[in-house]
């Protein structure tokens, strides 16, 4: 279906009222949301946190104490389009092609969720560390929360199933997180739930806190480092290696004999994979695979609203 001027107008208004987005279930009241945010606004999201540090799902990193800066991936095309053209109106036609991030028509911009109770039900969290975000500058309105031209974390939750058991690794990767200066909370459980107990571990203005390494001691002294071997189990994360889609997180749903089977971008959409082609990297700290393996349909229909 292609969207006539008229329709995707009526669109707007609709959202604006916020009768055909979620985001008034979720006390956001869109009306007072203006397009650019000069005060940062709050949303939630989550990102991968490996060796390489804090990155997007997508796998563009996050520097500490910058101001994350979506950028569009198209810029680049249009550019070299703009650049190649012979013709003034054909220069032209690229020249407004081109747009500031971000910008309803295309994907590009930081993308965050509403809340988190929100990212929660649309399956998004679990899949790396978690947080809020302060978002600002150009504000496109989505159906799941935001995509904004600038963003910084305000907070991270790091599931402690994600904590490296060789302590000097670990104290190496929380550094990493440590150097954005913002609040570090420890999750105990493996699943992100909505009221659930969090133990501060790194706070601003204050450092690392007892109670968090107190709780970090206790895992790494029944955790033997020596004889750990890692034994997938659902829950899990890998890290999965696709040319047809460039991959993502998956997250392991269900363990059958020597089939794993794991959800990737849709909660619906379940794949399988054999158990030996899901590697640990010792170095990434987490499990990958290459390719997506074999596709089917959950049965089942997750409890879960879209
Ligand atoms: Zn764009």
């Amino acid at each position: 279906m292609s969207l006539s001027p008229s329709r995707s107008c009526s669109l707007d208004r609709r959202s604006s009222r916020g009768g055909a987005l979620p985001h008034a279930r979720y006390g956001v009241d869109l009306a007072k949301v203006p397009n650019t945010y000069v005060e940062p606004l709050t949303a939630y999201r989550a990102w991968n946190w490996t060796a390489e540090g804090v990155t997007s799902l997508n796998g563009k990193l996050w520097t500490p104490q910058a101001v994350f800066e979506a950028t569009c991936s198209r810029a680049a095309d249009l550019r070299s389009m703009q650049a190649a053209c012979s013709t003034d109106a054909a220069r032209k036609f690229w020249q407004r092609q081109s747009h500031p991030v971000p910008n309803p028509s295309c994907t590009c911009g930081m993308y965050a969720g509403i809340n988190m109770q929100h990212m929660i039900e649309i399956g998004y969290l679990g899949r790396g560390i978690h947080g809020e975000v302060h978002l600002w500058g150009r504000l496109h309105r989505h159906t799941l929360g935001w995509r904004a031209q600038y963003a910084y974390p305000k907070f991270f939750v790091v599931p402690t199933n994600m904590i490296p058991v060789r302590a000097d690794e670990a104290q190496r990767r929380l550094a990493s997180l440590v150097e954005f200066d913002v609040d570090i909370y420890l999750q105990p459980e493996g699943e992100a739930r909505l009221g659930q107990k969090s133990i501060p571990l790194w706070i601003r203005d204050y450092g690392y806190s007892q109670q968090g390494v107190s709780f970090l001691i206790e895992k790494w002294k029944k955790w033997d480092s020596t004889k750990i071997t890692h034994t997938l189990v659902v829950g899990d994360r890998i890290a999965v290696f696709s040319d047809v889609s460039g991959g993502g997180i998956g997250i392991v749903k269900e363990i059958s004999g020597d089939d794993v089977y794991y959800t990737l971008f849709s909660t619906d959409v379940v794949y399988r994979k054999r158990g030996k082609d899901v590697n640990w990297n010792e170095r990434n700290w987490r499990w990958e695979t290459t390719g997506l393996g074999y596709m089917r349909k959950r049965e089942q229909a997750m409890g879960r609203t879209r």
